[in-house]
């Protein structure tokens, strides 16, 4: 691993934002060039300044510029980039993508387009995990045929059910069914949200969990039949189905748990010949887990693994890519006190209405146990054409308590003006007695924010 005989030669980062410098940095530690692409709305963007080399790929709409596979393929091409980090979104799980840059003899830095579309495909997904011993939630057998079929399904498996997407992502395509008069609805608005947004309208069906928390385990496979789990992410704190803020480890597992989990899904990626970083998602509720997808890439929240394991991951989906193998075994891995992510975003912390513009002043925190991975800077200017993470807060303690008060303090000197960012919610919730506590669940979070706004 030496900076004399890098992996690569050049990365072709085919991301923007926090995620952009993210992988940046890992490359320049790894003495790899890189090089950043970008729309004409993120000229002045930091992964742009600091990267070795820029290519403009395209005008502002994504599917222009951050999803143009031509304009990225020529930006390979003119720059002499051997591989490609995707980062998260776009086309990070775009298993044609991963194919055609196969074909093109440049490295996609994550696993085959073989896994990518088994895992794309929810139904598919379920099914593989059940065959490779993973506990799933119980639901229907495959696609709904048609509304009698859901109706009998429900019956079987027993209200409330939860109708699902099979290309489904972002927490879109969901619905509930309390009792069969409101599955004709539900299942009718699920497809047809389905079909808007994904363009399939296949769903299926599971049982409803009334209080489960969302944990989460991180798996690196080398791709030779080796794979190691690191722990899990409880990301129980979400608005509309969407994170908010996430915890290494989860204040619901002890440590016998998170050893069964684990091994259970590191085999089954060992097994599945697994290469590069990959989440398996789970609910849990009454002390067992239920799978409900596996996400082949790179999370939002993944610092919050390194910060309690010290383990890179980007650097070890570099090196899995390349073919040099994880830096680590197992036996390695070592779990070091609490961290709690906090994802910033442009919007109004009560509303949720999103807020870009020009960012007037910008004063991250500092000090032992704290990262700020972000892309703004003072000056810069929010174009809105993208998602609204700004940046994100991550807080390491030697213990979940330390770890809190640490984040109180952390949010205390933050401050971002211009905009509004929902920093302002995190400072509530850092001083709630249930999220102290740890005693939460998916509905918490929006049960909460009726109430007090
Ligand atoms: P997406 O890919 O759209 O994010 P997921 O399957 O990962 O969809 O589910 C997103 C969130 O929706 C979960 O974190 C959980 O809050 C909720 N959810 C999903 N399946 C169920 C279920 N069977 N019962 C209750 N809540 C669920």
């Amino acid at each position: 691993m030496s900076a004399a005989k890098p992996m690569f030669n050049k990365i072709l980062i085919a991301n923007r934002g926090e995620i952009a410098l993210r992988i940046l940095r890992a490359c320049k530690e790894l003495g790899i060039e890189t090089v950043a692409v970008h729309s004409t709305a993120d000229a002045d963007a930091m992964h742009v300044r600091l990267a070795d080399e820029s290519v403009c790929i395209g005008p502002p709409p994504a599917r222009d510029s951050y999803l143009n596979i031509p304009s990225l393929l020529a930006a390979c091409e003119i720059t002499g980039a051997d591989a490609i980090h995707p980062g998260y979104g776009f086309l990070s799980e775009n298993a044609r993508f991963a194919e055609i840059l196969e074909a093109h003899n440049i490295t996609f830095i994550g696993p085959s387009s073989e896994h990518i579309r088994i895992m794309g495909d929810k139904i598919e997904a379920k099914r593989t995990a059940q065959r490779l011993g993973i506990p799933v939630v119980p639901g229907s057998e495959g696609a709904l045929k048609d509304e009698a079929d859901a109706l009998r399904q429900a019956a079987a498996i027993g209200y409330p059910v939860l109708i699902k997407a099979s290309s489904g992502g972002g927490g879109r395509g969901m619905k509930v069914a309390r009792s069969a008069a409101e599955l004709p609805i539900a299942y009718g608005t699920a497809r047809s949200e389905a079909k808007a947004a994904f363009g399939d309208d296949a769903v299926y069906m599971e049982k409803y969990l009334e209080k489960p928390r969302h944990i989460e385990i991180q798996v690196l496979g080398d791709g030779k039949g080796y794979a190691v789990h690191l722990g899990e992410r409880d990301c129980s704190l979400q608005r509309r189905h969407q994170k908010v803020w996430e915890e290494a480890g989860s204040p619901a597992l002890n440590e016998a748990d998170r050893n069964r989990i684990g091994a259970v899904c590191a085999k089954a990626v060992a097994d599945l010949g697994y290469s590069g970083a990959g989440t398996i998602e789970f609910l849990y509720e009454n002390g067992e887990f239920y799978f409900i997808e596996m996400n082949t890439r790179l999370q939002v929240e993944h610092p919050v693994t390194e910060a309690i394991t010290g383990i890179d991951l980007v650097n070890e989906q570099i090196r899995v890519a390349s073919g040099s193998g994880l830096s680590f075994r197992q036996e390695d891995v070592k779990f070091e006190g609490h961290a709690i992510e906090c994802r910033i975003n442009a919007e109004d912390p009560h509303t949720f209405a999103p807020s870009p513009g020009t960012i007037t002043y910008f004063h991250p925190p500092g000090g032992l146990g704290v990262r700020v991975d972000s892309g703004v800077y003072q000056g810069y200017r929010i174009p809105p054409y993208y998602d609204s993470l700004i940046g994100k807060l991550i807080v390491h303690g030697r213990t979940r308590v330390e770890c809190m008060m640490r984040l109180r303090r952390a949010l205390d000197e933050f401050v971002v003006d211009g905009i509004k960012t929902t920093i302002p919610l995190f400072r509530e919730l850092v001083d709630d007695k249930d999220i102290a506590d740890g005693a939460y669940d998916i509905h918490w979070l929006e049960k909460k924010l009726a109430v007090s706004h």
